[in-house]
């Protein structure tokens, strides 16, 4: 027998005996066998059944109801407000079970609450759904309220319209640490746009692009509403935020890319397309490059800061102060090396299918990577492999390796990490330090990690990890995904919105295209160059790169080479006049420079 199935087993001897008793019980037990009974029209939702049994309890002597009866009959009156037939009865009924239920003084449980504001919200009675919800609140206890026991008072005043009412429920369930979901912040931002409250209707999308990301069919149309209606047209900003582009543009990097914050921007009314996007992120509605979205400042500042301390609280524990320094040390190194624009993790890479009779560590396979790297870096910059100084000693005691290893650590490609010292917390640190990619299969799940804090920590390695395989001796490197499928709010004050799908080829995916055409005209009355976070990058790798390493080039050499750069960006239109122009000033300012 397998280990398995005797554990089976053994489980099903333990469990045989206490059914027969709990039988035996439950039919000389008159209260264990009425919530038997209100369980199995619960299962069958026989609403009428149930009450049947609850009327034979209440008259009779031999039952004392409690808390688990109650809260089983509500329940079953809950689910069957949405059956046209029942509504009424379950609503009616399902007040009388709760008055019985507070009067034998049964303190309702969150099951309870969440069943009869359910039952309020279908009268319509979204005050009471709300007050039944903050009476139980300030009671306080084991059993607090949730999102499902807030959200009936939530979507009934959303639903007739009682904006300001919604705000307060919105309000009591961030004061009590409670996140909005779809459904909630889909009904704010819907009631918010019906009675003309643009500010909210902006902070709504916002918290939709935060907390959602990818939207549902239903959801998209409460936004298309919204932007196709004669309200959003009118709006504006007010103060003129939308012509400083350099301002905006500063704050979606700041933002971790994919939004400002700042309000709306232009004026005019709103175009809605629905369309697709390319495999590069361009969106093939209105030419715009999608973003990526990474971690704000802020947040990745406060993970950089957590590893530290991690970091040394480890080493602490090894009882030496050595340790504490050498991590200081490293981080004093990268303060003056740190121009890299990827972290490699030397034994993941080195120890990558060697568990074979003479697999050992490969360097062939390490050197592949960090070429691989050096190549596509737009810079022509390498690397930094961070490897154990006991595994770089041996390295270098290999004739045939030492070459290689010398010149790696001469030209900075290697730091050799310390004996006793974990090399995990290196290549993290360099790699969040310095906003850059991590070169790893390692899934990072060592229980330290979740240290860190999972949400953000998974946000982060979707964004900076890069994982690899070696097909009979081929590297591929599996970089991010050059775009993120969450709501974009552009520096332009375009919006774009994926919506969620069934079918996992993202190519497919649906994305709403919201934009007004007087943003882009109003750019170039202003003359300031529109380009996106992501064409400003390679362009300034093209001032960067392109001038100052080729010296034999000519000019009309750079031309070529920028005027593809461009073509990379927008390969369907020719380049746009104002960055052509832009461009050819680059290149004869770099050229009277030499
Ligand atoms: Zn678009």
């Amino acid at each position: 027998m397998a280990a398995s199935d005797q554990r089976r087993s053994r489980q099903r001897d333990e469990e045989s005996p206490s059914k027969p008793n709990k039988k035996k019980k439950a039919s000389k037990n008159p209260e264990a066998n009425l919530l038997f009974n209100l369980n199995s029209c619960s299962k069958s939702k026989d609403l009428s059944a149930a009450l049947a049994l609850y009327d034979a309890a209440v008259t009779s002597s031999e039952v004392r109801l409690n808390q688990q009866h109650f809260q089983t009959l509500l329940y079953l009156c809950s689910a069957s407000i949405s059956e046209p037939s029942l509504q009424s009865l379950a609503i009616d009924r399902g007040f009388q079970v709760f008055d019985r239920m507070v009067s034998s003084g049964i303190s309702p449980n969150e099951a309870s609450v969440t069943s009869v504001a359910r039952l309020a919200a279908a009268k319509g009675d979204g005050d009471y759904a709300f007050k039944i919800v903050k009476d139980f609140a300030s009671v306080g206890g084991v059993s607090v309220p949730r999102l499902r026991t807030y959200a009936p008072a939530l979507l009934c005043f959303c639903e007739k319209l009682e904006a300001e009412k919604g705000y307060e429920v919105e309000e009591h369930m961030d004061a009590a640490g409670i996140a909005l979901e779809e459904a909630e912040i889909s009904a704010l931002l819907k009631v918010s746009a019906a009675t003309s409250r643009e500010k909210k209707v902006y902070r709504y999308l916002q918290k939709l692009r935060e907390n959602v990301g990818c939207v549902c069919e239903e959801t998209s149309k409460v936004v298309e509403e919204w932007f196709c209606g004669e309200k959003a047209g009118e709006v504006s900003d007010d103060n003129g935020i939308g012509s400083d582009v350099e301002m905006l543009r500063e704050a979606v990097l700041k933002n971790g890319g994919g939004w400002h914050g700042h309000g709306w921007v232009g004026e005019g009314k709103w175009v809605v397309k629905r369309g697709n996007v390319s495999s590069t992120g361009k969106c093939l509605s209105c030419s715009e490059q999608l973003g990526c979205v990474d971690a704000n400042e802020v947040e990745t500042q406060k993970f950089v800061d957590s590893l530290v301390a991690l970091a040394m609280e480890r080493k602490a524990k090894m009882n030496s102060c050595d340790k504490k320094v050498d991590f200081s040390e490293f981080q004093e190194w990268l303060e003056k090396h740190g121009e890299y624009e990827a972290i490699v993790d030397g034994a993941n890479i080195g120890l990558y299918q060697q568990n074979f009779a003479d697999g050992g560590f490969s360097l062939p396979q390490l050197e592949a990577v960090v070429k691989e790297l050096y190549h596509k870096s737009g810079n022509r910059k390498w690397p930094l492999i961070l490897l154990h100084k006991k595994r770089v000693r041996t390295l270098l005691e290999n004739s045939s390796h030492r070459n290689l290893v010398e010149e790696w650590i001469n030209n900075g490609v290697l730091y050799a990490t310390p004996p006793g010292s974990n090399d995990d917390w290196y290549w993290l640190y360099a790699a969040a330090k310095l906003k850059c990619l991590l070169v790893t299969n390692d899934e990072m799940r060592d229980h330290i990690f979740e240290l860190l804090g999972t949400s953000f920590f998974q946000k982060w390695k979707e964004r900076h990890q890069v994982r690899y395989t070696f097909t009979k001796g081929n590297l591929k490197l599996e970089m991010p995904p050059p775009f993120s499928v969450v709501i974009q709010e552009s520096e332009k004050g375009s919006w774009h919105v994926p919506v969620s799908c069934q079918n996992s080829v993202e190519s497919s995916r649906t994305w709403m295209c919201i934009s007004r055409k007087s943003v882009l005209d109003s750019h170039k009355v202003n003359g300031k160059l529109g380009t996106s976070g992501n064409e400003k990058k390679i362009l300034s790798s093209c001032n960067k790169s392109l001038l100052s390493s080729c010296d034999a080039a000519s000019f009309h050499d750079y031309i070529n080479e920028l005027f593809s750069t461009v073509r990379c960006l927008n390969p369907k239109r020719s380049p746009p006049l104002i960055i052509v122009s832009y461009l050819l000033t680059v290149v004869v300012v770099g050229f009277r420079s030499r």
